[in-house]
């Protein structure tokens, strides 16, 4: 499966993103970055259109150093947009007209061979249409007139955002290969465990069909087992110059996770658990990834008998929502249990793609109902008639019963606990939907 395209939206404060953002998007993922000099609180957004799926960056939300300028902000934008994206939204501001930084970022993006769209937003009924005119000057091609605020053409937009996709990997590769994406922030130790991980194997590097950025995979084989990590640029090589800022690892992670089955989530023995991790590793859980969570510089650390249950313990209070998760210690430095990793990772696999046999599925659940009465809603007892498993990857249980808002998220947590206690389902996620049968 191909992961998402990336639709990135640029333009001044105030001509309207962040409302075209939130008519447009479904799902937001805030992540904050910091990088010398600023910090931004990126948006991504999940969206679609007419059955095509794409992910929105709004690439403002940039605050400024007291020294740096607004225009030296949005080149940082248009830059940002030319380097992730796929297709770039510029947005005007049809009532202020054209200004000086909507010329400077015109030039940059007219330099790029990505596809680049120009919206006039604020364009709020068809008689302000003669706004749009001055912005053909942008040598942008055609500015599609639109209103965020009063929901005006926003289909045709849209349309001409969708027409403007990557095209679906041709023949997408369905494959034996199990996926893996190696997630955590600058530093853990990501390249270093891939060069350990990959270093006695016989390596191909392929590029990826159908996306325009430079993700690169690199596929191995250990003990017959395929195994493809996603996205290894700047990973196998130790350049940093190459890249020289690690300002995209953020997207980059997102995007990889997008097209894994597994992750690694790298954390750093020494720093423990960060925001950021935990936003990447709730990404992660929330896409139905499996993971093992891997602690890293092991080396580093002064230990005693306790060590290693303690910073479990702090890791599963920091990660709460992935207390399935498998935790290796490692060291990409001694290679300390890095031979582990391989074996864990198509372990998480194998239980991520489980399907159980549903009579024995509907056994468990009414063994469990037994000890452990559902509770009721409305003066009505929760009944659970039937449970299947229609999917995998992640394990996908339907719940049909009588009355779904008697359902609740406890005791939805309790039954998910007494199918871990049956299969395991070790380092995976599962989904339980729970479906009204009259
Ligand atoms: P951003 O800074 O680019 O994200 O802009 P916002 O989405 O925060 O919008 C800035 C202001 O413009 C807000 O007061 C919005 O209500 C207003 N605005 C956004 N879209 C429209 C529109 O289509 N028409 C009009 N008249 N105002 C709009
Ligand atoms: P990345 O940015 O996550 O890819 O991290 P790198 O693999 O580039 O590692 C960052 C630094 O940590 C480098 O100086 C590595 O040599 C060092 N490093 C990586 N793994 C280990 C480890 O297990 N132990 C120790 N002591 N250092 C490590």
């Amino acid at each position: 499966m191909m992961s998402k395209p990336i639709v990135a939206i640029v333009g001044r404060p105030n001509v309207g993103k962040s409302t075209l953002f939130n008519r447009i998007g479904k799902k937001r993922v805030s992540i904050v970055e910091d990088m010398p000099g600023v910090t931004r609180d990126r948006i991504y957004m999940d969206a679609e259109w007419l059955g095509h799926e794409f992910t929105m960056i709004d690439t403002g939300g940039i605050e400024l150093e007291t020294n740096d300028t607004m225009l030296n902000a949005i080149r940082h934008q248009a830059k940002l947009a030319i380097d992730e994206a796929d297709v770039i939204l510029f947005i005007v501001d049809g009532k202020t007209g054209m200004t000086n930084s909507d010329e400077e970022v015109a030039n940059i993006l007219r330099n790029t061979r990505k596809p680049v769209l120009l919206a006039v937003n604020k364009v709020d009924t068809i008689k302000d249409n003669h706004d749009i005119y001055e912005f053909y000057n942008l040598g942008l091609g055609d500015p599609i007139p639109v209103s965020a605020a009063n929901i005006l053409n926003l289909g045709d937009l849209l349309d001409a955002v969708v027409e403007q996709l990557p095209k679906e990997g041709e023949a997408a590769e369905e494959s034996d290969e199990i996926k893996v994406a190696v997630i955590g922030r600058p530093n853990v130790g990501k390249s270093s465990l891939v060069n350990a991980l990959i270093g006695e194997e016989r390596v191909i590097v392929s590029d990826v069909a159908g996306t325009t950025r430079d993700a690169i995979d690199t596929h191995f084989v250990t003990d017959g087992t395929k195994f493809v990590l996603i996205d290894t640029a700047g990973m196998r090589r130790k350049s940093k110059i190459e890249m020289p800022v690690e300002r995209y690892s953020v997207i980059r992670s997102l995007r990889a996770v997008d097209r894994a089955d597994v992750v690694l989530m790298v954390i750093d023995a020494v720093e423990g658990v960060t925001e950021q991790d935990k936003k990447i590793a709730g990404y992660a859980h929330e896409a139905g990834k499996a993971s093992v969570i891997v602690v890293n510089k092991w080396d580093l650390l002064e230990k005693d008998s306790k060590t290693s249950l303690r910073f479990t313990e702090n890791i599963r209070s920091e990660l709460g929502f992935m207390q399935y998760s498998p935790v290796l210690f490692t060291s990409a430095l001694t290679k300390q249990r890095v031979g582990r990793l391989t074996e864990l990772i198509k372990f998480v696999a194998e239980q991520h793609n489980m399907r159980v046999s549903t009579s024995i599925l509907n056994q468990i659940i009414s063994d469990a109902t037994a000890i452990n009465p559902p509770p009721a809603a409305h003066g009505k007892r929760l009944k659970i008639y039937f449970t299947t498993q229609p999917d995998v990857k992640p394990p996908t249980f339907i719940l049909f019963v009588n009355e779904p808002e008697a359902m609740h998220f406890s005791y939805l947590r309790f039954l998910e606990n007494k199918l871990r206690e049956s299969f395991g389902f070790e380092g995976t996620p599962l989904k339980l939907v729970v479906r009204g049968k009259k």
